[in-house]
């Protein structure tokens, strides 16, 4: 008997050794990643100059309280990150997990108001699909009712205002419009931030607006003095093919859209630890040190020297190894694939997504529409992994969110015969799970 609370009932293979885009079970198994687990394992496994950094860092400082000491490598890393990210003045507050990161970010934008003065300000916008994380207030604000629907009764939905999906139909300026007319309904006064994925990933196959929609977003945001918080925790740290999604535009990264706070997580540290964090602007930063002096709000682990050193040193390859424009390119193909395979497979009835968060919609042939009881995702996934590719499956199905849908996105230092390989496994999935 095992001692371990699976997630599930179904029976998991043993992880024991993973390199590049594989990982190996202790049958002997082999498993092209190809969604880097939830998106996460973006330079790849098994990378030597990332796991020497962790183990320099645990003989040197493995942990210093945040309420005693900065450190050395969360100094020097805030600067490289904020850099690499086009963020100059933001400054890091590091955590463990995404959802952490994001009820972070809520909580500071609502400390930000009350120091200004606005005390009435406490709604945060969200939308329709999105996911924020597992932690209660981040569930709240998360427009998944397939993950939220057992804990309704303990949030309060009154505070977290929806918006609806992006319309695909419309321009994206026409489209963000419609957050001023949620604002108004909610009653401006009352709201301290729109909250939004710039591309939706675990609720949806990674959907997006037009271009043109986080600039207007922002506009709205400002006149009426509402915080914008991009939620890139998947999205961003290059997994799109840009350092921030938020900025992605159609002529490859045009928009100068500047979020008050960036949530981030996943890709940062790239599996090898955990680490997560929110970017906040200088005006943010400013009104809480100069108004009360102090953020509300705390973990222990928050600015784990190690799990940072791990952050940095993926940077570090992230830059080294041109893995942003990496994941352009390599999407691109992958993205190509996807079309071809949409093509052959009429389960499929989209493909899309930019740089390497790339996704499928599923659903039935004869209607076009999802099917009214998810599933086919995880046949495919299912599927997929018995021939041994790994992919990340989903349903939104309450909430108005569309049914199934299947992401990809493999990590970036993937290979173009890598890649090859991938659309190979998927076509055998597909042909065998609908
Ligand atoms: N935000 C987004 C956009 C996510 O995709 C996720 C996880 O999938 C989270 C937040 C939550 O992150 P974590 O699972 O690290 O708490």
């Amino acid at each position: 008997m095992s001692n371990v609370f699976y997630r599930s009932a179904k029976s998991y293979p043993v992880a024991v050794r993973a390199e590049g885009v594989f990982l190996w079970d202790d049958a002997g198994r082999r498993y092209l990643d190809g969604s880097s687990g939830a998106l996460v394992a973006n330079v790849g496994h098994g990378r030597a100059e990332v796991a020497r950094a962790i183990a320099e860092q645990a003989g040197r400082l493995a942990f210093a309280h945040g309420s005693q000491f900065s450190s050395d490598v969360l100094e020097e890393y805030a600067g490289r990150l904020a850099r690499f990210l086009g963020l100059p003045s933001h400054r890091l507050w590091a955590v463990s997990g995404g959802s952490e990161a994001n009820e972070s970010a809520i909580k500071l934008a609502r400390q930000y108001h009350v120091e200004r003065g606005e005390p009435g300000r406490y709604r945060v916008v969200t939308r329709v699909p999105s996911y924020h994380g597992a932690s209660l207030g981040a569930l709240a604000a998360s427009g998944m009712g397939a993950r939220r629907e057992l804990y309704t009764p303990l949030m309060r939905q009154e505070a977290w205002p929806k918006l609806a999906r992006p319309d695909p139909a419309l321009s994206g300026e026409a489209d963000a419009e419609r957050l001023r007319a949620v604002l108004e309904a909610a009653g401006p006064e009352t709201v301290a931030a729109f909250l939004c994925e710039p591309v939706v990933g675990a609720s949806d196959a990674a959907l997006a607006p037009n271009p043109g929609y986080h600039t207007r977003a922002a506009e709205i945001c400002r006149e009426y003095g509402v915080l914008l918080i991009a939620d890139e925790v998947m999205c961003g740290m290059g997994r799109c093919g840009a350092p921030l999604a938020v900025r992605l535009g159609d002529s490859g990264g045009g928009e100068a859209v500047t979020p008050d706070l960036v949530v981030l997580g996943k890709g940062l540290a790239a599996g090898y630890a955990p680490l997560a964090g929110v970017m906040a602007s200088a005006e943010v930063y400013g009104a809480v040190m100069d108004g009360s002096g102090a953020f509300k709000h705390g973990f222990t682990y928050a600015g784990h020297p190690v799990s940072v050193a791990a952050g940095r040193a993926v940077l570090d390859l992230l830059e080294r190894e041109g893995l942003v424009a990496a994941a352009r390119e390599r999407g691109a193909q992958l993205l190509a694939g996807l079309q071809d395979l949409q093509a052959r497979h009429p389960q499929v009835l989209e493909a899309r997504g930019h740089g390497l968060l790339l996704g499928l919609v599923l659903g039935d042939p004869a209607t076009g529409e999802a099917y009214p009881v998810p599933g086919v995702a995880e046949r495919v996934a299912h599927a997929a992994k018995a021939r041994g590719l790994l992919t990340y499956p989903g349903s939104g199905a309450l909430d108005g969110t569309r049914g199934d849908h299947l992401l990809l996105g493999p990590p970036l230092s993937i290979s173009e015969g890598e890649v090859s390989q991938m659309l190979e496994l998927l076509d055998g999935a597909l042909d065998e799970a609908h």
